[in-house]
């Protein structure tokens, strides 16, 4: 087995600890989300799931991503246009990279000096204290760039 579909089986594995059936349309969401380099919103998860399941519902799209985010499989990427999508998250203090042209999703590692020096210095500038952060970059990838 992959590492990919081992990825999607270990979600399926919690989702049914926390009592969550898998039928066949939901194991479909979690296999296109957790095989996913690219942010994906629900309405794309399902146009991706419908071409093989019929069935398919928008509503079990919703349902299914939600309990993800709820077990913390999965986390929201807000994009500036205001559309809400997902992605596999990350391990670790991790902050997000967005393509705007492919939506492809890169983690770089949040933990490091910089950082924790810029917080210190917007602490000590603001007089608040800063007990967490959501970042998020947006631009073209390489590919993307080498597109243009
Ligand atoms: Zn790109
Ligand atoms: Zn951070």
């Amino acid at each position: 087995m992959n590492q990919k579909s081992s990825k999607a089986h270990e979600w399926l594995r919690n989702l049914q600890a926390n009592g969550y059936r898998a039928t066949n349309t939901r194991r479909a969401v979690v296999e296109t989300l957790a095989n996913s380099q690219h942010a994906l919103s629900p309405l794309e998860i399902y146009e991706i799931c419908r071409s093989q399941h019929k069935r398919m519902g928008l509503v079990t799209v919703y349902r299914t991503v939600e309990k993800l985010e709820e077990l913390g499989l999965v986390q929201r990427v807000h994009q500036p246009s205001g559309c809400q999508a997902f992605i596999s998250a990350a391990e670790g203090h991790q902050h997000l990279l967005i393509c705007q042209s492919c939506g492809k999703v890169t983690f770089f590692n949040g933990e490091n000096e910089a950082m924790e020096s810029l917080m210190k210095k917007v602490s000590l500038q603001s007089g608040y204290q800063i007990e967490s952060h959501w970042l998020q970059l947006f631009g073209q990838c390489a590919n993307c760039r080498d597109q243009t």
